[in-house]
């Protein structure tokens, strides 16, 4: 686990001339309003305690994957980063860090990304991708932030300036299957999928459904990041579903059966991946839509 602290006063001062240099990306206008608004709306914090710093640590959280069995062959979904086992992540950040600094206090940030802290804190930097890279961990990692009323005087990083890693590099650009990563400091949110994995909702009729990967999110701007790759790697943590689970899974409408929410549950570590991993499955598998296989007239 790393930790970094960020100054209050001029981690905010640097947070709200990014959400600021956001609005003048005119390709995300309304995700780029959207963020700032709700920024603004939570500072000055409403906090029972007057803060002084903010804390961010990045903790590892490589990615995994889910194995299905379709007639006799299998096929692998990635479960990028940050996903698998966050139910109850965050108490356990607080139990620690509380435990660190005994006789002072924390409360979540809210309005703040906790990637952009880590970056303003120099705890991590982004990348080309939107992705905050901490050193030794890659994008493999869950950042967790708090504020906290610990007196700390530091330097303020420039949040914006890419890793190092990502000078002469565009890997990850040509890699999305969307074009989201524009070259800009901010990507193209409108075109990253990420948030259609997120929710239930039908997917937009100008989204291709060819384009969809993981069983949450969306994996190839961080499975060929070249900072990704020389990580020393571990098998990824994988279940395996046989032929009947896996039709049983991919049967998105119908819902979870017990006996699989049984044998997932343990594995994701996380109520939200439950709820939205069939109907991803699906998608990432072409088989999205209401008749047959692979046929993606109906959105529902
Ligand atoms: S793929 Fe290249 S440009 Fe993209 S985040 Fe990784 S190092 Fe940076
Ligand atoms: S998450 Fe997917 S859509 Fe978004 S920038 Fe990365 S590769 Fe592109």
């Amino acid at each position: 686990m790393r930790a970094a602290f960020s100054e209050l006063g001029k981690a905010l001062e640097a947070a709200a001339k990014v959400y600021e240099s956001m609005g003048s990306n005119v390709s995300t206008p309304d995700f780029a309003k959207g963020a700032a608004s709700h920024f603004k709306a939570n500072q000055p914090p409403d906090l029972p305690f007057r803060p002084l710093s903010f804390l961010t640590v990045a903790y590892p959280s490589p990615p995994a994957q889910l194995t299905l069995t379709i007639g006799g062959e299998r096929a692998t979904i990635p479960i990028p980063p940050i996903y698998i086992g966050q139910d109850g992540a965050d108490a356990s950040m607080d139990a620690l860090m509380r435990e660190a600094a005994p006789g002072h206090r924390f409360a979540h940030t809210k309005g703040i990304s906790q990637k952009l802290l880590a970056a303003i804190s120099g705890l991590g930097r982004y990348g080309r991708n939107n992705v905050c890279y901490v050193k030794g961990l890659g994008s493999h990692c869950s950042l967790f932030a708090q504020y906290t009323d610990i007196p700390f005087e530091g330097p303020t990083h420039d949040p914006l300036g890419f890793m190092d890693e990502c000078a002469g590099c565009v890997i990850c650009m040509d890699g999305c299957p969307t074009g989201a990563i524009t070259g800009n400091p901010v990507i193209d949110a409108d075109l990253c999928i990420n948030r259609y994995t997120y929710r239930l909702d039908p997917i937009p009729e100008d989204v291709p459904l060819s384009v969809f990967n993981a069983l949450i999110g969306c994996w190839p701007c961080q499975a060929l990041c070249p900072v990704n790759k020389a990580l020393p790697m571990n098998e990824p943590e994988t279940l395996e579903l046989g032929e009947a689970e896996t039709a049983e899974f991919l049967d998105y409408k119908a819902g979870l059966t017990p006996a699989l929410e049984g044998r997932l549950r343990p594995f994701f570590r996380n109520d939200h991946l439950l709820s939205v991993a069939a109907r991803n499955a699906a998608l990432a598998l072409g088989r999205y839509g209401p008749n047959k296989p692979g046929e993606s007239g109906d959105r529902d």
